[in-house]
């Protein structure tokens, strides 16, 4: 496979769409040799196949806001690969959201999903709308718009879609509610749902509970484990409360949180009460984590600043990292886990809730908690034999987009050229 020779084809047909540029590139870079190595997946164009969404949906949401304005927002969902299963992946409302974007967040949802060891294909989707300052009435109204639109392209054996950014819990029970109407069908379409319609127990917990799981799994490479480490968290929403919540379980100090508007730094620990607290300030939907330091007066709050200047053993970026900041781990052999392998406990347990949806029943908490800790631990293997060097330092990176790819280029190949 020629790496150089199949992005610029890529970026001739898509200069535009930055992100998924990059994020196509950072794969076939770390696959490129057990690509090479596997002429059976050149023989079929897997790479050239693998890297082109199945179909992008796009449509129109108009709906109108509390003064009565009519208003017009742009709906997407990319459904990128179903080689393994059903398409599966999350909607995210943000300001942010381009057709770019969702590219780049479904291509990586297909190698997450696939090192679930779940059945579950790629995709990804959202809208340009910013949920920010919006009433309750406003959410409500432009999630039934959304899924008028979206609904004739889902079903619980063919897209899944769940929450992301923007979309929560609330999120997830309007748009459930439109689709039940529409489609007259009431079954496993959405995963995140309430826990008393159909929701998986642990399913708000299990992005930041996956997170700490696998980060244990990393520590016992070195013979640690979080007994007494200082770790440092960033954001301070589902995943950063449910990391927060495992880490400080397993016996950790967790000394920060951060928002858009700076960063909580609280020397006696970020436990019991304070991390219910975190609910309290993301239920307030103002997206500033300042208020913690009135509530808890011994916290320091840092305005406009990232976490990552506290010194830590552990550091979880629970919102967004940059590259250049995973390219300074690699070189100084600190691990360093990549989101789809790290984050993939989310997606992980929304593949458990499709399960008990099919069998039409429910998983008590700790039977979800076992089968996520299990899967993480897996995935973690799976992480560790495709990434470890011969020096035995572990890339996570390249271990899990190989093991990840690996599985679903072998299924398309059995599946033929469709
Ligand atoms: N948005 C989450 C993710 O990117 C969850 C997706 C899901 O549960 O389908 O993994």
């Amino acid at each position: 496979m020629n790496v150089e020779k199949i992005m610029q084809k890529l970026e001739q047909r898509y200069s535009h769409e930055r992100e998924y540029l990059q994020a196509v590139r950072e794969v076939l870079e770390s696959i490129e040799d057990i690509v090479n190595e596997n002429p059976q997946f050149e023989a079929a164009n897997i790479i050239e196949r693998i890297v082109e969404p199945d179909r992008i949906i796009q449509f129109k949401v108009q709906w109108v806001d509390d003064k009565g304005n009519v208003q017009v927002n742009r709906g997407y969902r990319i459904q990128f690969n179903n080689a393994i299963g059903p398409y599966k992946g999350g909607l995210r409302f943000h300001p942010s959201v381009t057709p770019s974007i969702l590219k780049f967040l479904g291509f990586e949802q297909i190698f997450k999903n696939s090192l679930t060891t779940l059945p579950m294909g790629g995709a990804k989707g959202g809208s340009d709308f910013d949920p920010k300052g919006k009433s309750n009435n406003e959410i409500m109204r432009f999630c039934q718009a959304f899924m008028s639109e979206l609904w004739k392209y889902i079903g619980a054996d063919i897209d899944v879609p769940a929450g992301d950014i923007g979309v929560g819990g609330r999120e997830i029970g309007y748009l459930y509610g439109m689709y039940k109407k529409l489609a007259g069908e009431h079954n496993g379409v959405l995963t995140g749902k309430g826990k008393g319609w159909g929701g998986s127990l642990i399913r708000p917990e299990a992005t930041g509970f996956g997170n700490v799981f696998f980060a244990k799994e990393m520590l016992k490479t070195r013979g640690q484990d979080f007994k007494g480490k200082i770790v440092t968290i960033s954001g301070f929403g589902n995943v950063a409360w449910g990391a927060a919540l495992k880490a400080t379980q397993l016996g950790a100090k967790v000394v920060t949180i951060s928002g858009p508007d700076g960063y909580i730094y609280d020397p006696d620990g970020i436990s019991g009460e304070k991390i219910d607290y975190m609910l309290e300030l993301r239920a307030s939907n103002n997206d500033i984590v300042k208020p913690y330091s009135y509530e808890f007066p011994n916290a320091q709050f840092h305005q406009g600043k990232k976490p990552w200047e506290v010194k830590c053993d552990i550091a979880l970026p629970c919102a967004t990292s940059t590259p250049e900041a995973i390219e300074v781990f690699m070189e100084n052999k600190i691990l360093f886990a990549p989101g789809k392998a790290a984050n993939a406990g989310g997606v992980a347990t929304s593949g458990l809730e499709q399960s008990q949806n099919a069998m039409k029943l429910n998983w008590p908490a700790d039977e979800v908690e076992n089968k996520l800790h299990q899967i993480m631990i897996n995935i973690h293997e799976s992480c560790v034999k495709y990434g470890k060097e011969d020096d035995g330092f572990v890339n996570y990176v390249k271990g899990a987009n190989i093991a990840g790819f690996m599985k679903v280029a072998n299924a398309m190949l059995d599946q033929g050229v469709v």
